[in-house]
């Protein structure tokens, strides 16, 4: 018996990286999973690989009405919206003084609008399901600097604002038996990761040494594991939470 048997979820950015082993967890346990991402050629070949109990649908998740489309699509498909993963994100790769405003806005437009409009559109169908459980994925980057956000000012203010909307929602919608619980990887070794150590090689190794465990950067499979627990029954109690899954980053 799966921990997610009989639940839908949809999960954001699931094309690549922690979003694709976010499909795989999700549906190894038993739900039925939407995945939506931008590229939607790599969507197809990844959603394939995971049964017809998946759906690949593209979507910017920048788009409000767009978000609706997958709202509604995903409850003529399966029924009904359980579990929602706001995991696609971006970074600038840039420091204070380098920032242009448009590039400020493009990471908050991606990583904090993105991740509200998901919430914005599938609350109102949890409310009517009765509850449902949303896990933000947000980053250490978002509760310390330096080998933890790739010297990104943009993404690290995102990734706070994650944080601090999180809280909100877990706060705000508990009474209608909705969970709100965000997610906090230190280094997970995938594209977003690659591109940080080859822009600044010397990051590996002060990510190394803030990292005490052996293996100091996770496989994404470490950090869906934590996220299917808290999509899951089992962390019924659990809401406005911080799970921090960092190879030790934080201690
Ligand atoms: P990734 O770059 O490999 O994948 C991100 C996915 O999001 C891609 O498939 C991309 O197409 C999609 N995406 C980007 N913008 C989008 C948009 N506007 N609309 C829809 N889809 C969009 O990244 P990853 O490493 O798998 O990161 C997944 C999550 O984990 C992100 O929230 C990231 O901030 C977080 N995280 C990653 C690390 C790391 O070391 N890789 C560390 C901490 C947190």
């Amino acid at each position: 018996m799966g921990r997610l048997d009989g639940k839908v979820a949809i999960v954001t950015g699931a094309a690549q990286g922690l979003g694709e082993a976010l499909v795989k967890r999700i549906a190894e346990e038993g739900a039925k999973v939407v995945g939506v991402d931008l590229n939607e050629e790599k969507l197809k070949e990844t959603m394939a690989k995971y049964g017809e109990h998946t759906l690949g649908l593209k979507l910017d998740v920048t788009d409000e009405n767009g978000w609706q489309e997958i709202v509604d699509t995903t409850i003529e498909t399966f029924g009904k919206v359980d579990v929602l993963v706001n995991n696609a994100a971006m970074m600038s790769n840039k420091g204070v003084l380098d920032l242009k405003p448009e590039e400020y806005m493009k990471v908050m437009q991606v990583n904090s609008l993105g991740t509200l409009l998901g919430i914005q559109k599938s609350i109102p169908k949890m409310q009517e399901n009765g509850g449902g459980s949303i896990v933000n994925i947000a980053s250490i980057g978002a509760l310390k600097s330096g080998a933890a956000d790739g010297g990104d000012a943009a993404y690290s203010a995102s990734k706070g604002s994650v944080r601090a909307l999180s809280k909100h929602v877990a706060h705000n919608f508990a009474k209608d038996n909705i969970r709100c619980n965000s997610v906090y990887p230190g280094g997970i070794m995938t594209d977003m990761l690659k591109k940080v150590f080859d822009e600044s090689p010397d990051l590996w190794e002060s990510n190394k040494a803030a990292s005490p465990l052996p293996n100091h950067i996770a496989d994404p499979v470490d950090i869906a594991n934590g996220v299917v627990y808290l999509a899951s029954d089992d962390a019924k109690a659990v809401t406005g939470t911080e799970l921090i899954i960092d190879n030790g980053n934080m201690t």
